[in-house]
């Protein structure tokens, strides 16, 4: 037996998973693998105030800012990964640049920054196995009270924590898929994020990523629409970056609804409807769920 199962393994379930472990807990991680996970395809912009957050979410997002550095430099001690992050600043632009990102210098960047977040992940995941948590390839199809199901068993768990993202609509939760598609172009990156109309640029190692579509539904993989929609935006918005080569595209899920961070029912908690922002709400919602695991188990004893 578990004492703990969680559901999902994006950035969300992930981190969860690892600050449990470090409390002790016997933790499993199920991850289904689904296509179309939002934190490979995420721009792992740290702009709290690009977006207009507010109340409790904004006070999440400010957390996340500060703790990132510190908790990017504990995952890479245990990891021996790198994640690329940094603190540049985030500039929100009311025209699009004229002469790329010289127009920059004099304007001031709010508090803000970027990581990758694909490197984070597979950080977190690697720190989580190193301190003994275990990682099984499952799907959950339903969730009861100590007990997870998939397709071929049951695994029994003191407590189960929700954290299937885009997907959790499928438990009954009112989260509903964003699809985002976004472009790697070959170009020199600009200094930090940069929101600009209904889009972006910032930097992913020597190269700039420039995102991203906004649809509703399950329609998998970049469509021709999406396409469309982000060379129009680059040739209005960054006409300097018209002739760039487009290296990768990228897509995911947003888990769009309701911030569902809590308790369900007796023994499942969620963790849930991050929406545009769950990298940079991951860390207040990976401490807010420890919290309650550990509530839990205090009063239990
Ligand atoms: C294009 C794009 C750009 C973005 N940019 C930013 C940004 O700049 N900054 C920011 O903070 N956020 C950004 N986001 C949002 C952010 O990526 C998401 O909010 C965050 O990744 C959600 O994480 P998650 O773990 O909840 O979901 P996911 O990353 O989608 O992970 C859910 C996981 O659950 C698994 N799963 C599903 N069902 C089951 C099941 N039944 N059993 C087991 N496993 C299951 C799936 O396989 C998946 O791996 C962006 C998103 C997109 C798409």
């Amino acid at each position: 037996m578990s004492e703990v199962v969680v559901v999902g393994g994006g950035i969300i379930g992930s981190l969860i998973a690892y600050r449990l472990r470090q409390e002790g807990l016997e933790v499993t991680l199920l991850e289904a693998g689904k296509a179309g996970q939002a934190t490979r395809a995420s721009a792992g912009m740290l702009a709290p105030h690009a977006e207009g957050l507010g109340g409790e979410e904004l006070e999440w997002a400010q957390e996340g800012l500060e703790r990132y550095p510190e908790l990017v430099r504990e995952l890479e001690a245990a990891s021996g990964l790198e994640i690329p992050l940094s603190p540049s600043g985030v500039w929100s632009l009311e025209r699009p640049p004229r002469q790329g990102w010289q127009d920059l210098r004099d304007l001031e960047p709010r508090p803000g920054g970027y990581l990758d977040p694909v490197r984070l992940l597979a950080a977190v995941q690697k720190a989580f196995v190193n301190l003994g948590g275990t990682v099984r390839a499952e799907e959950a199809r339903h969730l009861e009270p100590g007990w997870v199901h998939t397709a071929t068993r049951r695994l029994a768990a003191r407590q189960i924590v929700l954290a299937s993202g885009a997907w959790s609509g499928r438990f009954g939760l009112e989260v509903r898929p964003l699809k985002g598609e976004a472009l790697l172009l070959a170009a020199p990156p600009p200094p930090g994020p940069m929101f600009v109309g209904a889009g972006y640029a910032l930097p992913r190692g020597a190269q700039v990523y420039l995102g991203a579509t906004q649809r509703e539904g399950w329609q998998p993989g970049v469509e021709a629409e999406g396409l469309h929609w982000l060379q129009h935006y680059r040739d209005t918005h960054f006409p300097h970056l018209r002739g760039a080569a487009i290296l990768e595209s990228r897509w995911g899920y947003r888990p769009a609804g309701p911030l569902t961070v809590g308790r369900l029912e007796p023994g499942i908690l969620a963790a849930t409807g991050h929406g545009r922002n769950g990298i940079l709400l991951a860390p207040a919602t990976a401490r807010r769920i420890t919290e309650l695991v550990l509530k839990t188990w205090k009063t239990r004893r």
